[in-house]
């Protein structure tokens, strides 16, 4: 981390990113470009980090090339999903901030009943796209919550007393890992779960969720 207070130090870095920038869909924002005193900014308003470049990523291969360039150039990343983090763990001083939040489709499977999310949705994103379907996920108290930090930590919400915590209910996750490459984990919520084997009756009553959790630290 850190110590000096001089923005453009604290979010200097030697990597090139203008090749970056040529890679995305999404677009690259460096500190002398437009909009990055609001791309930096996260839920906690006394989090004023200065980022190298906020990579406000398109799709799963803008996800990958960003690894990618920070692996190969020494750059320190940080995961921003819902940016609601309260120490603000998804933004970092001279960091490649992978910004998954123009990433928000998402995809009820009315048969199965599951639905699949990207990785920068909020809750209010995957209820806004379940409740027509009778369909409730348990997450957590307040919509603006990011789905992928929120289910990586547990997750606690109303429904949580009946039908366990969040991440009880994932059944799979694509995966980034550190070196770039894309896995797909499948078969989570049927798993044993601190101790607890979930029953078939159980998983069809819930509203699973495919958690896209693209990056592996
Ligand atoms: C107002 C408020 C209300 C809250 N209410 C609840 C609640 O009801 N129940 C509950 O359980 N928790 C609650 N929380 C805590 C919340 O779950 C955590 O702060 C969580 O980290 C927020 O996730 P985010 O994606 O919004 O945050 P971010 O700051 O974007 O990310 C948090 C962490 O998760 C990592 N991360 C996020 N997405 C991904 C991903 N797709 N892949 C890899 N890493 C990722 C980030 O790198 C970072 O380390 C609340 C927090 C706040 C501020």
């Amino acid at each position: 981390m850190s110590t000096t207070l001089d923005p453009a130090a604290r979010a200097a870095t030697a990597a090139p990113f203008d090749d970056l920038a040529g890679l995305l869909r999404g677009t690259l924002i460096t500190p002398d470009g437009p909009g990055y005193d609001e791309a930096r900014q996260v839920y906690n308003a006394m989090i004023d980090r200065f980022p190298a470049a906020i990579a406000q990523c398109r799709d799963v291969t803008d996800v990958r090339n960003c690894v990618r360039f920070a692996r190969e150039h020494d750059v320190e990343i940080a995961i921003r999903g819902g940016g609601h983090n309260a120490g603000g763990l998804g933004t970092w001083d001279g960091a490649l901030v992978i910004d998954l939040s123009p990433m928000r489709s998402t995809t009820v499977d009315p048969e199965r009943r599951t639905v699949r999310v990207d990785g920068g949705c909020t809750w209010a994103d995957v209820d806004h796209a379940t409740v027509d379907f009778g369909m409730a996920t348990p997450s957590g108290f307040i919509g603006s919550t990011g789905v992928g930090g929120l289910t990586l930590g547990g997750g606690v919400g109303y429904l949580t007393r009946q039908y366990g915590l969040t991440i009880d209910s994932m059944l799979s996750a694509d995966v980034v890992l550190a070196n770039g490459e894309f896995v797909t984990e499948r078969g989570l919520a049927q798993r044993p779960v601190l101790g607890v084997a979930r029953g078939r009756r159980q998983l069809r009553r819930r509203h699973v969720v495919h958690l896209p959790a693209p990056s592996d630290r």
